[in-house]
């Protein structure tokens, strides 16, 4: 048995390590972790508390993926209810359907009985009209002074406008071996920060966003769900594990790609991709691998070891070197 995370997933391999012990299954494990990250305010990329799209309203996106039966479900654009990971796996396991979006997830919810709230909290709300305030010189917003809400200054300074994307992104992706040797996943997002409405990542696309097949392991991705999209990384790794590459060359392989077809807009002056790209692989033999394009990332790791933060490892080094 083993639970592997994204970084801000510690909490939700704790609880699916848990989960699996007293005999959960994979996919059960996963969602119950993941949903303590869709609970916490302070995540300003999952589940409530999750930065809003431009219009300032919370959209998610989240699916789930059993390696057993090799099925799986998304929900996308899905608004007012803070647990989209549980209503895919609803969605996987009630009917025959593989992706609902916008007011026909929201239905199923409301269905489900899931209960429905204003996501938006007041702090992703300042952040919403800091961003307005300040995105332009050329509308009819006046920018905040420098001393009013420091705390919302300091983050945009540090993670938005610093980033050369200009984009804030962040997901949650659990995945898991269950006693039964069966692999399961979820992966659980806001989506990118500000973002058009409407707009669909890859964190509810099977195959993007996470994939998951018991002959061969799973992945799963967090990072620019555009770049993801176009390459289908999570199967596209599984896919290579299939074929015989170690969890290393399989990573390497996608990301490369990746690299190499990144677009004109999205290069720095180097040619590189302004975007970062994270897939979380474990194999059929329980070997699991963190790697993303750019270093300093981090995969949380749950087994008989004990639960820790392992470094990932990267296409691009300290340096920007290959
Ligand atoms: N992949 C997510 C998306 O594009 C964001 C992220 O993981 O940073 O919606």
């Amino acid at each position: 048995m083993k639970v592997i995370a994204s970084h801000n997933g510690m909490k939700a391999v704790e609880l699916a390590w848990d989960r699996l012990l007293a005999g959960a299954d994979a996919v059960e494990a996963c969602v119950s972790g993941v949903t303590l990250v869709e609970d916490d305010p302070d995540e300003l990329t999952v589940g409530y508390g999750g930065l809003p799209n431009e219009d300032g309203v919370v959209e998610l996106d989240a699916a789930v993926m059993n390696g057993r039966t090799r099925q799986g479900a998304g929900v996308a654009g899905l608004q007012r209810v803070r647990h989209p990971a549980r209503v895919a796996q609803r969605l996987m396991e009630q009917t025959t359907r593989v992706l609902l979006v916008g007011e026909g997830a929201l239905a199923f919810a409301r269905a489900n009985g899931f209960p429905e709230e204003e996501l938006l909290t007041d702090r992703a709300r300042r952040m919403w009209l800091y961003w307005k305030r300040t995105r332009s010189q050329h509308d009819d917003w006046l920018p905040p002074p420098r001393d009013e809400d420091l705390e919302v200054q300091t983050w945009f300074d540090r993670h938005f406008y610093r980033n050369p994307e200009s984009t804030a992104t962040g997901t949650v992706h659990c995945a898991a071996r269950d006693r039964q040797d069966d692999f399961g996943c979820v992966t659980s997002t806001s989506g990118h920060a500000f973002k058009l409405p409407g707009r669909v990542g890859d964190s509810p696309i099977l195959g993007a966003g996470l994939y998951a097949d018991n002959e061969a392991g799973t992945c799963g991705s967090i990072g620019h769900g555009e770049a993801n999209l176009q390459h289908l990384s999570s199967f596209a790794v599984v896919e290579r594990l299939r074929c015989g590459d170690t969890l290393e060359q399989a990573a390497m392989t996608v990301l490369k790609r990746v690299v190499d077809h990144c677009p004109e807009h999205l290069r720095d002056a180097r040619g590189r991709p302004k975007f970062n790209l994270q897939l979380f692989i474990m194999s059929a033999s329980e070997e699991h691998l963190g790697a993303a394009i750019w270093p300093g990332k981090q995969i949380a790791v749950g087994d008989a070891g004990g639960h820790r933060l392992e470094p990932c490892i990267s296409y691009f080094d300290a340096e920007g070197e290959q």
